[in-house]
């Protein structure tokens, strides 16, 4: 239901959980992070209250690096458990997608991907996000991001790692709210604007069907075409 991602010079975890902590207002049964050190990506999910992944986590400490993505889940397809929290994945991990939204067509993506030889692991709709995305990839991952937008129908705000981009985060949305904004050291995602004003108070609100790229000291965006986007910050002076 809510989503975060940070990319920086700081460690990712506890600005992942501080940030979904702020988000905890939008409702969830589920929680989860994922976090790249740049030889693996770690991630700790799980059914229940933040505080319970918090503690799972050691506030974080248990998963570190400077690149990740967080996830509170209000299950929509597949019922609340510890496989269908998010982040998901595909089968060797090396692209690793939170999501809020909804997939309306993801039976027959799905149908379509078993077909091809894809085994999934829980039942929710985000699922095929990863293994779509697995399916499109050749190395680049815009190319792939902006393949899998022309097949799939619903709603989504994504944050997804490439394990063999290991500078880059990736965030794109349709129908569910995305904001990005650059920290001292690296850039966030997050689904709403309580959730970065420690670390921002300069907001890039994402439209619909628009693509960011972010790496610890640059944000760009693209449209569905591939074209590089122009957009401007809003300041937010209100408070907490
Ligand atoms: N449809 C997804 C699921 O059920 C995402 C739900 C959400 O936005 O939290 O896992």
């Amino acid at each position: 239901c809510g989503i975060v991602g940070y990319i920086g010079t700081e460690q990712a975890a506890p600005i992942l959980l501080s940030g979904l902590s702020k988000l905890e207002y939008r409702g969830y049964d589920s929680a989860g992070i994922a976090v790249y050190d740049g030889t693996k990506v770690n991630v700790a999910k799980t059914k229940g209250r933040l505080k319970v992944l918090t503690e799972q986590t050691h506030d974080g400490q248990k998963l570190p690096g400077k690149l990740g993505i967080g996830h509170t889940r209000w299950a929509t397809h597949g019922s609340p458990s510890d496989m269908n929290a998010h982040p998901h994945a595909n089968s060797d991990e090396s692209i690793v997608v939170v999501h809020n939204g909804i997939i309306e067509n993801y039976i027959k993506l799905k149908r379509k991907l078993e077909k091809k030889g894809y085994t999934f692991v829980s039942e929710t709709d985000t699922e095929v996000i990863a293994h779509l995305l697995d399916y499109y990839y050749r190395g680049n991952p815009l190319e792939a991001v902006t393949k899998i937008m022309h097949r799939m129908e619903g709603s989504y705000a994504l944050g997804i790692l490439f394990k063999d981009h290991p500078n880059e985060l990736y965030a794109v949305r349709k129908d569910s709210p995305l904001i990005v904004g650059h920290t001292k050291g690296g850039s966030i995602i997050a689904s709403d604007v309580p959730a970065v004003l420690k670390y921002t108070r300069d907001v890039y609100f994402i439209e619909n069907e628009e693509i960011v790229r972010m790496t610890e000291s640059e944000m760009e965006f693209f449209t569905v075409d591939e074209e590089p986007l122009q957009k401007e910050p809003v300041h937010i002076d209100w408070d907490e």
